[in-house]
């Protein structure tokens, strides 16, 4: 596919940054990392981006636009998250997916959110901190203990 045709095919869908409500623009991600790991939304005054569905023709954001903070935190639940599923899979002796999407729905009961709203992708700053006070003291007690 070439540059031209992946323009035009864009503007089918308008990506707003959540911070400043500038429209975003689709660059390869290149642009913010040494490599390219496909297309990016982004706004460069804010310094922050998306990702797209990979599998998308109209470069479908993966959420919504994060800036640094908002980055830092969905990577700090993501530690903690994963570590919690991750470890259902061997205590339980199931598949990979079975194990995360207990989790999530384990997490979303939490959070008192539904199911369908509960990507950590999604998340905002405040959803981001929720999630971490509430994975943390079971992924401090994995950590503790070899067996939970
Ligand atoms: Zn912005």
């Amino acid at each position: 596919m070439t540059k031209k045709r992946k323009k035009s095919k864009a503007k089918e869908t308008v990506v707003t940054c959540p911070y400043c409500n500038q429209l975003a623009d689709l660059q390869d991600s290149s642009v913010v990392y040494n490599q390219s790991y496909g297309m990016i939304w982004i706004c460069l005054p804010c310094q922050a981006w998306v990702g797209v569905h990979k599998d998308s023709r109209e470069y479908k954001p993966l959420g919504r636009l994060a800036n640094k903070e908002l980055r830092e935190a969905k990577i700090e639940v993501h530690t903690l998250f994963d570590k919690l599923w991750k470890h259902k899979i061997i205590k339980y002796n199931v598949s990979k997916n079975k194990a995360r999407d207990a989790g999530y729905k384990w997490l979303a009961r939490q959070m008192s959110i539904p199911t369908s709203k509960c990507h950590i992708g999604m998340f905002n700053l405040q959803q981001c901190q929720l999630a971490v006070e509430i994975c943390k003291p079971y992924a401090e007690k994995l950590e503790n203990k070899v067996n939970v």
